[in-house]
């Protein structure tokens, strides 16, 4: 049974000698000439950055964690299709099932999630990695990839199912400014990374290489995409869209692995390279996870301005705090806000799907599960 609810119990190696070595392009992309005369790779060669042994050999494994990941992720296989729409069409088709408040924070849920996962996924392709020198981790972002691209066209599935404006909805990352203010929050994090002359290798390049896994793993899959969870599934425990409520169960799960994921990387990075993770860095860390938690406050004010029945700003607002604590401590920092109560204490059942099965009514595909995973 995996749970990846515990802050990485995974990654615990005693940390190497700070040895801050170059590599070059070649050995990094794992593109260059052949070397026909070097030797196997060890797994003591292994290392997640700026690693020297030849990364097309995944085997010997160093990271089971990496590769359980991706197992998991295999064994959550999901297709939006498969979902039925016929409830969520009629319900959003009646004149009174839905209020405007509800239709309001529906479609801008949908819009910042349908622009978000293409930004995860070009995230993870373009910027991530090409800088993650590590095998078994490449296994897991192909993985990771796909899955967002899963996530991509569960929008465009609902767009088409309940007649949505696409322009509108796909355009939400652009035109709404409290999900354009987050949205412009990740990318200037990457921007780095997609400078082409990007190396990783020194302190400073290292350091912007976690900030990227942080702004991207830690805080967009692991805040901003809890908040709009918990938007869809509270809707979905008053029988309100559940065919949209079930596929947010299923990205949720993978999200969960994703967050996981992520948590794994950036502490196993700081086990093999304790001089990036300095007191001024995690101070930065924990200012970008309380920055994050304010954006998400200010778009929570936008799309829910009245709140409605089991969900308002303010709720969604503590549970952003008791979220952002959670982060800190998985990444082994202090917390940033007050503790608080978990304000949606159902969300950490909405893993479990057979549970949740008989509650929303619908179909279930009886998929192999990776386990009952806690979503937090
Ligand atoms: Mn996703
Ligand atoms: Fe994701």
């Amino acid at each position: 049974m995996l749970d990846w609810s515990e802050p990485s119990a995974s990654p615990r190696q005693t940390p190497p000698p700070v040895v801050v070595q170059f590599v070059t392009q070649a050995e990094q992309t794992g593109l260059g000439m052949i070397d026909r005369r070097g030797g196997r790779v060890s797994v003591d060669d292994k290392r997640m950055i700026n690693c020297r042994a030849d990364v097309n050999q995944l085997l010997p494994l160093k990271y089971k964690w990496a590769w359980e990941k991706y197992l998991a992720g295999c064994n959550n296989h999901w297709m939006p299709t498969e979902v039925s729409m016929q409830a969520d069409i009629a319900l959003w088709k009646s004149r009174d099932g839905l209020t405007e408040d509800e239709r309001r924070a529906i479609k801008r849920n949908l819009g910042f999630f349908a622009a978000s996962e293409s930004l995860v996924a070009n995230n993870i392709v373009l910027a991530i990695y090409r800088h993650l020198t590590n095998p078994e981790c490449r296994q897991y972002l192909l993985r990771q990839s796909f899955e967002e691209a899963v996530h991509t066209h569960t929008f465009q599935y609902i767009v088409e199912s309940l007649g949505l404006d696409e322009g509108e909805l796909f355009n939400m990352y652009r035109e709404v400014p409290s999900i354009t203010d987050k949205a412009a929050w990740a990318l200037k994090h990457t921007q780095h990374l997609d400078n082409p002359d990007f190396r990783t290798g020194t302190p400073q390049a290292d350091q912007a290489f976690l900030r990227d896994l942080v702004a991207f793993y830690v805080i967009f899959e692991g805040m901003w995409f809890y908040t709009g969870f918990a938007q869809i599934l509270s809707l979905g425990r008053r029988n309100k869209m559940v065919g949209i409520a079930e596929q947010y169960q299923y990205i949720l799960r993978d999200e969960s692995i994703h967050l996981n994921f992520g948590i794994d990387v950036i502490n196993q990075i700081k086990i093999e390279n304790p001089h990036l993770w300095t007191k001024a860095f995690q101070d930065e860390v924990r200012a970008m996870v309380r920055e994050a938690a304010e954006l998400e406050a200010a778009y929570g004010r936008d799309t829910m301005p009245r709140g409605f029945l089991g969900l308002n700003a303010a709720l969604c607002e503590s549970y952003m705090h008791f979220i952002a604590n959670r982060r800190c401590a998985q990444l082994g920092l202090q917390r940033v806000f007050d503790e608080t109560e978990n304000p949606f204490p159902w969300m950490s059942e909405a893993m479990d799907l057979k549970k949740e099965k008989n509650f929303f009514e619908t179909r279930v595909i009886e998929y192999q599960n990776g386990g009952a995973l806690s979503w937090e």
